[in-house]
């Protein structure tokens, strides 16, 4: 599995990337072919999105369909991940084609902190296609987590010391989409953004503020099923493929022991052997691997301390709703619920 390490440059590019992001004035100018596009029809075009990552589909496509419901239907999806399903969110370097499709969209989603940088370069790099406006959130900016961002970059430079063998901690956790009350703060940006590309049209504006303000209370019905079960587990220790699940588990008061990184780089033999002493110091019942990488380690974790594998997805097939009812049911199952009446300590 690729590493994707942090370095000071890399981030300076990132804030500048971040900051050239939506700025008109600071777009390459249009190509030739650009100027020789006639500019479409006033006819009402059909409105279309980017997103970095899967699960990140399922939270724009209701805002997108909404926007385009009684148009003649389009011969593409209206929303379009540029990372593929099954693919690993780290290290993913996406074809120039999937980028050129970036060119002719209406709103792109990344996530910020670094994970989607090969596309944010781009976006800094190539100007929109004429007639899409192509806003572009960050979901790191929208969940209003910048100041995150400003620890990282101040760390980044890695000269500050660490204990010998304990890994630096200043690395930010970049998966946001994990935590549902901060995807509540990413889809009332991408209602905003989506009325802000069809205000002309009372009637479409209408439907996306509907369309948004539904999605937004099923995220927090989400919000609440996990609150309810996680408050009534047994036990709240998960080991878990890479360190994905950290701002999930802090939401909910679990507690995580990842078997590969941040950037879900190659396990170490150390991370497995700390992975099956915590569960069997625990008393786990699982060990739960991520289908983008691999039941190999997951698999020996579990023969080693005798317990079942279980799959948590952190990117699912882009129904973000799936993905999390999903991984609340594997949760449910590994760490169980007292049985009715109980006394819990
Ligand atoms: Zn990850």
């Amino acid at each position: 599995m690729a590493s994707f390490r942090w370095s000071a440059r890399l981030l300076i590019s990132l804030l500048a990337v971040a900051a050239t992001i939506g700025d008109p004035t600071l777009a390459a100018p249009a190509s030739p072919t650009d100027a020789r596009t006639p500019q479409p029809a006033a006819k009402p075009q059909s409105v279309r999105a980017a997103v970095s990552i899967v699960p990140l589909q399922g939270l724009v496509a209701p805002i997108v369909a909404a926007a385009n419901e009684g148009l003649p239907p389009a011969r593409e999806p209206a929303v379009v991940p540029v990372i593929p399903p099954g693919q690993s969110e780290h290290g993913y370097e996406p074809p120039p084609s999937k980028l050129a499709a970036l060119r002719e969209v209406d709103l792109v989603v990344v996530v910020g902190f670094g994970l989607d940088a090969p596309i944010e370069k781009f976006l800094a790099q190539t100007p929109a296609a004429p007639g899409r406006a192509r806003r572009v959130i960050r979901f790191a900016e929208a969940a209003g987590l910048q100041n995150e961002e400003k620890h990282a970059f101040a760390h980044g430079a890695h000269d500050h010391a660490h204990e010998p063998g304990k890994p630096c901690d200043h690395a930010v956790d970049p998966h946001l989409w994990l935590d549902p009350l901060l995807v509540v703060r990413l889809v009332d940006s991408v209602t905003a953004a989506i009325v802000e590309t069809v205000k002309s049209d009372a009637a479409a504006k209408a439907r996306v503020e509907k369309a948004g303000q539904e999605l937004r209370a099923r995220v927090l019905t989400m919000h609440e099923s996990y609150a309810t079960a996680c408050a009534g587990f047994a036990s709240k220790t998960i080991v878990v493929g890479h360190d994905a699940w950290r701002r999930l588990a802090s939401r909910y008061g679990l507690e995580t022991v990842a078997i590969a990184d941040l950037n879900a780089s190659e396990p170490t033999a150390k991370a497995l052997e700390r992975a099956v002493q915590t569960i069997r110091e625990k008393k786990l019942t699982a060990v739960f691997v991520e289908p983008q990488l691999g039941e190999r380690a997951g698999k020996r974790i579990a023969e080693a301390a005798g317990v079942k594998v279980r799959k948590l997805d952190p990117l699912g097939e882009g129904d973000w709703f799936a993905m999390m009812e999903s991984n609340l049911d594997e949760l449910k199952a590994a760490l169980g619920t007292p049985p009715a009446g109980a006394t819990r300590p």
